[in-house]
Order: C-alpha cells, then sequence, then structure tokens
C-alpha cells in the first residue's frame, strides 16, 4: 500500500496514477475543502481526465483518509507531494516538507520509505532533510527509507505524462540500497527506463530540465525584443524558420549535443556571430546585461574552469599531460578559436612543459595557427595513451568513446571533458 501525502496536482496525479495501476493508494491533504470535493469525485483544477479516473478509483483503489495514523501504519511507502513555495529571498521554503515528515514519522514503528516528489534544490534531501528525519531519532537505512523522486508531469497533460513516463529518476542515500526494491517494484507497472541516481542528482536533473526551459524561453523573448528594437524584422516567420533546422528532429534529436557540457564553443562562427549580435544589441541601446552577454562570459569562464580542473589535479608541473581533440569539434579540422588553444595556452602559462597532444584531423592545423603553443604532436592515440600520466579529452571525437576511465592504465589519470567516458 501506498500513501500521497498532498493532493495538489501532482499528488492527486500520482495517487490517481498509483492506483490505476492497482496499488491500494491512501490520499492525505489538510485542505479539509480539497478532500470534500475530492470525496465528491470532483477535482479543484482542470486535468484532462482526471475526474473520470477519480470517478472510477475513488473507495477502491483510492481511499481519501482523513486519518494520518491509519495511512502510515498501513503502507510500506509515503510519497510527499506537498508544495515547496519560494519564501520572501527566493529560497525554497521546506516547511511543508518538514510539517508532513514530523506527522509522519509519529506513526513510524517500523521501516517505512519515504519519498519526496516535491522539487528540493540539489544537497536538499541529503543536507537537510536526511539531517531532520535523523534529529527525530530514525536512522536512514535501517528505520527510514529516505528517497528523491523528481515528477517531470505537465500541467494540462498531468495524467498521461505521469502514466507513459519518458523516465523515472529514483535518488538514494549510497548507505539506503535497500530503497531501490521498493521504489523499481512500484514503478513497474510504467514500463518505463528508471535511474537510480545519488540524491543530489535526482534533485538536480529536476532543475536541470526547468531551467533549461525557463532558459529557452528567455531565450527566445529577449531574441523578439531585441528583433523588435532593430526592427524590420518579421519575428514570427523568423522563429518559425529556426525551427525548420533539422537538427530539432530526429530521435534523439540532434539538437541534444548542443546541451551537453564541454569545454565551451568555439570554431569560426559561434563566437563571433554571439560577440557581433552583443554588439549591435548594445549599439541600439537594447538591454546590455542581456543573455548574449552571459552566454559569452559562460563561454570564456568554462574554459578557464576546465583548465583549472587540471591545474588543481596536476599539482607536479613535469607532469607528462596528454591532450586529446585540438579541433573546435569532432570530425573537423578547423581550430580556430577552439578550447583546446584556451586550455593549452593556461596549461603554458602556469609553466606546464610536458604537453603533447593528438588530434586525427587537426594535428597539423593547430601546429601552423597557433605556433607559439610549443607542444609536441603525436600520431596516434595509443602514443598519447602509453607516453602521459594525465590524459584530457577535450574534443569529443569519434575515437576517444571507447577509452574507458578504468581501463586507462595504472598510475595514469584521464580528465574527460567532454563528459565522454564517465556515463553509466
Ligand atoms: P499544490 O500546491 O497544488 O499541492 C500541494 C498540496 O499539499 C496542497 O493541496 C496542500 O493542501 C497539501 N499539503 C501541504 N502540506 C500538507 C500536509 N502537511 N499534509 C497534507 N497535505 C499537505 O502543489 P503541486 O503543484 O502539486 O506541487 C507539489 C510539488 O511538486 C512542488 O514541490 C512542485 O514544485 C512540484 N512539482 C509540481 C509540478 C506541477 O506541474 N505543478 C510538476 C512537477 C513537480
Amino acid at each position: 500500500m501506498i500513501t500521497v501525502i498532498g493532493l495538489g496536482f501532482v499528488g492527486l496525479t500520482a495517487a490517481l496514477g498509483f492506483a490505476s495501476k492497482g496499488f491500494k493508494v491512501f490520499g492525505i491533504d489538510s485542505d479539509k475543502n480539497k478532500t470534500t470535493l475530492l470525496k465528491n469525485k470532483k477535482i479543484p483544477f482542470f486535468e484532462a481526465d482526471m475526474e473520470e479516473q477519480l470517478f472510477y478509483n475513488l473507495d477502491k483503489t483510492f481511499i481519501i483518509n482523513d486519518n494520518l495514523k491509519e495511512s502510515v501504519n498501513n503502507s510500506k511507502i509515503i510519497f510527499l507531494c506537498v508544495g515547496t513555495p519560494c519564501d520572501d529571498n527566493g529560497d525554497v521554503d521546506l516547511k511543508y516538507i518538514y510539517f508532513a515528515i514530523d506527522d509522519i514519522l509519529k506513526y513510524c514503528d517500523e521501516y517505512k520509505v519515504l519519498v519526496i516528489k516535491s522539487t528540493v534544490p540539489p544537497s536538499t534531501t541529503h543536507s537537510k532533510i536526511k539531517k531532520h528525519i535523523e534529529n527525530k531519532g530514525f536512522l536512514i537505512g535501517k528505520d527510514i527509507g529516505l528517497v528523491c523522486n523528481p515528477e517531470f508531469l505537465r500541467e494540462g497533460t498531468a495524467l498521461d505524462d505521469f502514466m507513459n513516463p519518458d523516465r523515472i529518476v529514483i535518488g538514494v542515500d549510497p548507505d539506503d540500497y535497500k530503497v531501490i526494491h521498493w521504489m523499481q517494484a512500484v514503478y513497474k507497472p510504467f514500463n518505463a527506463p528508471l535511474h537510480i541516481v545519488s540524491l543530489n542528482t535526482a534533485e538536480f536533473i529536476k532543475y536541470l530540465s526547468n531551467t533549461m526551459l525557463a532558459t529557452m524561453i528567455s531565450y527566445a523573448n529577449e531574441m523578439s525584443m531585441i528583433a523588435d528594437g532593430i526592427g524590420g524584422i518579421d519575428v514570427r516567420r523568423a522563429f518559425n524558420i529556426l525551427h525548420e533546422d533539422r537538427r530539432w528532429f530526429g530521435q534523439p534529436a540532434p539538437m541534444t549535443k548542443y546541451v551537453y557540457p564541454g569545454c565551451g564553443f568555439g570554431g569560426y562562427c559561434l563566437p563571433k556571430d554571439t560577440q557581433a549580435m552583443f554588439n549591435i544589441t548594445k549599439e541600439k541601446y537594447l538591454n546590455p546585461n542581456s543573455m548574449l552577454s552571459a552566454t559569452l562570459a559562460v563561454n570564456n569562464l568554462i574554459k578557464k574552469h576546465s583548465t583549472a580542473k587540471i591545474w588543481t589535479f596536476a599539482t607536479d608541473k613535469n607532469i607528462r599531460i596528454g591532450i586529446l581533440g585540438l579541433s573546435f569539434k569532432p570530425n573537423s579540422d578547423d581550430v580556430r578559436d577552439s578550447p583546446a588553444a584556451h586550455i593549452i595556452s593556461g596549461l603554458l602559462e602556469k609553466g606546464y612543459t610536458n604537453i603533447s597532444a593528438y588530434d586525427p584531423l587537426a594535428n597539423h592545423c593547430f601546429k601552423q595557427h597557433y605556433p607559439r603553443l610549443t607542444i609536441n604532436y603525436t600520431d596516434s592515440l595509443n602514443d598519447i595513451m602509453s607516453v602521459n600520466d594525465l590524459i584530457v579529452i577535450v574534443t569529443a571525437c569519434n575515437e576517444f568513446i571507447n577509452i574507458k576511465k578504468n581501463k586507462v592504465m595504472k598510475n595514469k589519470h584521464l580528465i574527460d571533458l567532454r563528459y565522454m567516458n564517465l556515463s553509466e
């Protein structure tokens, strides 16, 4: 049996979703007006197909229960779906989570799995909620299983999104692997990819998703304001034509390659065109604190950050460093403004002298384009791998995909700035 605390958009959807998969679900909400409405088979907001599901499941597999003790005693898994609004400073207010947890813990006489479905910022479950529970005398992993299970449903299609999830994310504490089988069991009927990750990662994935959506919306809005300011631009047509770019289509859409961390954009076009667009924005007295300026600033920052990662690791200046990839992107010999040039230059400036590099296509171009960067060039991946103490992947060339972190030879280290080889 499952208890769902908080019957708002997320909680009611989850409760009805689990109920329609045959689980017995207790639904609890502190808002009596809401529970009265629900008991009368009415839902307090518009959501397609929801009322039908409520009508079908209520008092069969879905019980609206005002008795928390009974619900908790009879449930193994308790989902927390209460609100997490921002306080006056913009920080997430966790009070509804803490109130609900305190109430639940009063009735936890045996092992229960507590699932945080509410959205909470990365590190909250581990550093705050876990502590809060432990301060009440409960041991995570022994008395309570603690899970972060962010929800990705969209209002308007909430039930359909919940019933047909594209992915399920389960964050768990490293000491608390007992909870995994409970979560696998509860989500088995949904037949979707289920990812077990750390608590922080699970929380981060939720924010990664929402902040990306927010950023894309603001990007589009900013560009429309710039277009209005410049004048003579048919904004609607421009965006429609943008959407014809074939990189939006396909599975996975090639556009996903642009939403991937690395060591910055380079090459001939993106740096100069972003700079030029920013400059015309300034020239026309449009918003100087634009996302375009942030885009350029982040691109400088990531190159410094990537170089600093190597400095931190390579404390000995005589360490032999092997750079993999010199072009600004794979399958290209274009080295103009390539992140590799910035990183190598940052290493040379810091006094590292033993740097060698290999690129399947761009060794020659790099040497010609950056004569002042005094490094050794090697002709094969094998040479780089055998000679150096520290290997750094800078460009995501296909040839580097098979380098596995745990297979890099003993006493050698790998820094994968393209996140190619650290995946699940
Ligand atoms: P909501 O405000 O619609 O629902 C929260 C419910 O919790 C309310 O009905 C409230 O009365 C109830 N509640 C609060 N404290 C309680 C307690 N101690 N005991 C019982 N009930 C209690 O919020 P929501 O939109 O469902 O969002 C819930 C969480 O899910 C938030 O963290 C939100 O950020 C996240 N989320 C929301 C969406 C969305 O589209 N709305 C999508 C994904 C994630």
